[in-house]
């Protein structure tokens, strides 16, 4: 028998599905396809821990085959469940769409607390899934790339692909098995900030959009703006950073055991600092305790971010929330009755699915260079920068001034790999954020962003199916 709330998640993705359709014009056959988990993997494996066996669940779920390779997280969380599973590798096909990432979604999961397993331990549990997955043929670089999500990061992947390499000698584009690895292990520089950065690129370019900003009395740009962040972990760490250098001042930061607050604002980085020295958010210095955690949702600020887990605003706590703009960093932190307050309130939601894509984006560019055997920037950089200083010394001789230095060292400048990543980020953030927007003002009978976004991501995925044959 199903456990109590064991399709929730999914359903909510389904509802959100259900409310974009009638705003595209797919035969209902097509709009069934899509909104389905193709295939379902569910496993128990024996695990030795001390002198007890365990065994252990977990899951892989492909949401789509619309493109090859399926892409998406491992979570190691003693929640994850098939229902989540299901939800999060929906998510992740309209993610890449909306995001023009040439993938279907996939989500893995394995129902342990990773914090009650030494690092040995970890290790086995990790190589034994990914061994159950190469066995299914459910991992490959053509086939399904796992990538870090909660409770997983780069030391889990460089052990799924030390274990995929082992199993599979010669395979020549390996490394590409998987993403968000270590530099040292085939990586790519900004992946680990690159999910936090793409929040901020994608809610700094709504901040600038005057009519929107004006709808919600608020003035453009993020500079000035009051930020709260749930949740300090990868993506909250670096969500909260690029707030606080865009000028932002995060008033608020909430964990599990409470949250804090200074109107002044926050530094991210102390407050990381504090919390691995006490094993705790609270007393940090300057600020105020907040004991309950989910209070911290509440306060008065103009933008809140929930970066943690799914369903923490729901149909009960929505109508107390007085943020203006709430960026999901998450997945799923609002539910549809949270979602549908917000619409009577005016309150703006930007959507996971395009919001939180960094990650993804930042993961393709790290399987391109995988599967191209070479850094970025290692073929362009010394060339570009002999360029521009050649054009610069034409310029200064022609004009007979002389660049100021830093603005040399600017102009000079050729990219490196981190460069390249971050600048394609803000690229695709930027180009979703307008696609979006413009799908949401061509038709005003659409209620919010969210739907906006689906309608852009069935849009895609229906015409790559059109584009297979498969509906012709
Ligand atoms: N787990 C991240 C997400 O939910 C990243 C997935 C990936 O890079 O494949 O978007």
């Amino acid at each position: 028998m199903a456990a109590k709330n064991e399709y929730k998640f999914f359903e909510a993705v389904e509802k959100s599905f259900d409310k974009a359709t009638p705003f595209t014009s797919w035969d209902p056959g097509i709009l069934e396809q899509i909104k389905q988990c193709n295939a379902v993997y569910r496993m128990f494996f024996p695990v030795k821990i001390g002198d007890k066996i365990e065994v252990i669940k977990a899951y892989r779920v492909q949401h789509s085959h619309h493109k090859t390779p399926c892409k998406g997280g491992i979570r190691f969380s003693l929640s994850v469940n098939l229902d989540e599973v299901m939800a999060l590798a929906a998510l992740m096909t309209y993610k890449c769409a909306i995001v023009n990432v040439p993938f279907g979604g996939a989500k893995g999961g394995i129902a342990i607390d990773p914090k009650k397993y030494s690092a040995y331990d970890l290790e086995k549990i990790t190589r034994r899934y990914t061994s159950e997955l190469i066995k299914k043929n459910f991992i490959g670089p053509g086939t399904d790339v796992p990538a870090p999500d909660y409770g997983t990061g780069e030391r889990e992947m460089s052990w799924i692909l030390d274990t995929y390499m082992s199993m599979r000698p010669g395979e020549i584009d390996a490394l590409g098995c998987v993403t968000g690895k270590p530099i040292t292990q085939g990586g790519v520089r900004g992946r680990r900030e690159a999910t936090g950065l793409g929040v901020y690129f994608g809610v700094r370019e709504v901040c600038m959009m005057q009519d929107v900003m004006d709808r919600l009395g608020l003035q453009t740009g993020v500079e000035g703006k009051r930020v709260v962040v749930q949740g300090l972990g990868n993506v909250g760490y670096h969500v909260a950073k690029f707030f606080r250098e865009g000028g932002a001042r995060v008033i608020a930061l909430a964990e599990f055991e409470g949250a804090i607050m200074n109107p002044d604002g926050l530094n991210e980085e102390e407050v990381f600092q504090h919390r691995r020295k006490t094993g705790s958010i609270l007393n940090f210095p300057g600020a105020v305790n907040i004991e309950k955690s989910t209070d911290a949702l509440e306060l008065d600020c103009d933008i809140l971010i929930p970066a943690a887990l799914e369903n923490v605003i729901d149909g009960e706590n929505a109508p107390r929330i007085k943020a203006k703009i709430i960026g999901e960093a998450a997945n799923g932190p609002l539910t549809p009755d949270a979602d549908e307050v917000f619409i009577r309130k005016g309150v703006l939601v930007i959507p996971d699915m395009y919001l939180n894509a960094g990650g993804v984006t930042v993961s393709y560019f790290e399987w391109l260079k995988n599967l191209s055997h070479v850094r970025y920037g290692r073929l362009e950089k010394r060339f570009t920068e002999n360029l521009n200083s050649h054009i610069l010394g034409q310029l200064e001789e022609l004009t007979e001034k002389k660049v100021r230095s830093n603005e040399r060292d600017f102009i000079m400048h050729g990219p490196d790999e981190a460069d390249l990543v971050n600048s394609g980020l803000e690229e695709t953030m930027i180009s979703a954020t307008h696609e979006i927007m413009n799908c949401w003002k061509g038709n005003p009978d659409i209620p919010d962003m969210r739907t906006a976004a689906y309608v852009v991501a069935i849009n895609k995925v229906g015409t790559s199916y059109a584009e297979l044959g498969i509906f012709p």
